[in-house]
C-alpha cells in the first residue's frame, strides 16, 4: 500500500534528558541516524532542555521539536507553566496535548485539552492530541466511545474550519509503560474510527492528518505496528531515551 503521509517517529522523554544528557544524546543520535527525507522526526524533550536542543539540531531543520505540555492562556499569573509562544521561542514547532499522565496524574481535563489544543494552534505550533482508553474502559467495551468524546473535546474550541494542522495520537493508557503494546490489529480498528471521525469534521484534510501509535512500542514491534493500516507513526516514551536504540527504531 502506498502511503499518502509521510511516517512520523516521535519521541516523548517525559521528565528525562537535561541539556547536558541532550547535548551528548544529539550528538550520538545524528552520528548514527542517517538522514532520511522520508520521514518525520519529532522530539518532545522537557521544556527547559528544549533550547539545548534546538542549538544542537541546528543544522538538522528537518528534525523537529515539540513541547510535552502547554498552558490554555497565552501569558498570565500561572507560575511553573509554559505557554505556547513561550515554547515556540524555545525551539518547538509541536505542542505534545491531553497525554495520559497529564490526565490521570495531573488531572487534566477533556475541557483544558480543548483548551490547549486552541492555544497551540494560535501560536502556531501544531497540536499533538493524544487520546486513549484505561482498561477499565476497555474491559467494559468503551473503547472507541472514550476515543470519540476525547477527540470532540480536544478539538471542540480550535477553529477546524482553517488550515490548523493537526496530528493524534492514540495510546492505550494499559499501553504506556508497561510493556504491553496494544496488537497491530486492535490500534487500526481505533486508528479506523479516528480517521472516520476526521474525515467528517475535517472532510478531505482528514487524509492529511498523521494518526499515531503509541505505548510499550520498542525495537521489536515498531515495523509491525507501523505497518498497520492507518497507522502513520509512533510515539515512543521508554524506548526512546537512549539515542543508538531510537536512531534504530526512527529507521523502521
Ligand atoms: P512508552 O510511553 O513508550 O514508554 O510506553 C509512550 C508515551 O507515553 O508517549
Amino acid at each position: 500500500m502506498r502511503r499518502i503521509r509521510r511516517p512520523v517517529f516521535a519521541a516523548n522523554w517525559k521528565m528525562h534528558h537535561g541539556a547536558m544528557d541532550a547535548r551528548e544524546y544529539m550528538h550520538t543520535f545524528l552520528g548514527a541516524f542517517t538522514r532520511h527525507s522520508d520521514r518525520t522526526l519529532i522530539f518532545f524533550p522537557p521544556a527547559a532542555t528544549l533550547l539545548a536542543c534546538s542549538e544542537a539540531l541546528k543544522q538538522r531543520s528537518e528534525i523537529l521539536l515539540g513541547v510535552q505540555n502547554i498552558h490554555w492562556e497565552d501569558k498570565g499569573a500561572f507560575t511553573g507553566e509554559t505557554s505556547a509562544s513561550i515554547a515556540r521561542d524555545a525551539g518547538a514547532h509541536v505542542a505534545l496535548v491531553g497525554h495520559s499522565e497529564r490526565r490521570h496524574v495531573f488531572g487534566e481535563t477533556d475541557e483544558e485539552t480543548g483548551r490547549k489544543v486552541a492555544a497551540a494552534a494560535r501560536a502556531g505550533l501544531t497540536p499533538l492530541l493524544c487520546v486513549g482508553e484505561t482498561l477499565a474502559e476497555r474491559e467494559r467495551g468503551a473503547t472507541e466511545e472514550v476515543v470519540l468524546r476525547q477527540l470532540a473535546a480536544g478539538l471542540a474550541v480550535v477553529d477546524t474550519a482553517h488550515a490548523t494542522e493537526l496530528a493524534i495520537a492514540y495510546e492505550p493508557v494499559w499501553a504506556i509503560g508497561t510493556g504491553k503494546n496494544a496488537t497491530p490489529e486492535d490500534a487500526s480498528v481505533v486508528h479506523a474510527a479516528i480517521r472516520r471521525y476526521l474525515a467528517e469534521r475535517l472532510g478531505e484534510r482528514a487524509k492529511h492528518t498523521a494518526i499515531l501509535y503509541g505505548g510499550s512500542v520498542n525495537r521489536s514491534n515498531a515495523a509491525v505496528l507501523l505497518a498497520a493500516s492507518d497507522v502513520d507513526g509512533l510515539l515512543v516514551g521508554g524506548a526512546s531515551l537512549d539515542a543508538v536504540g531510537w536512531s534504530k527504531i526512527a529507521s523502521t
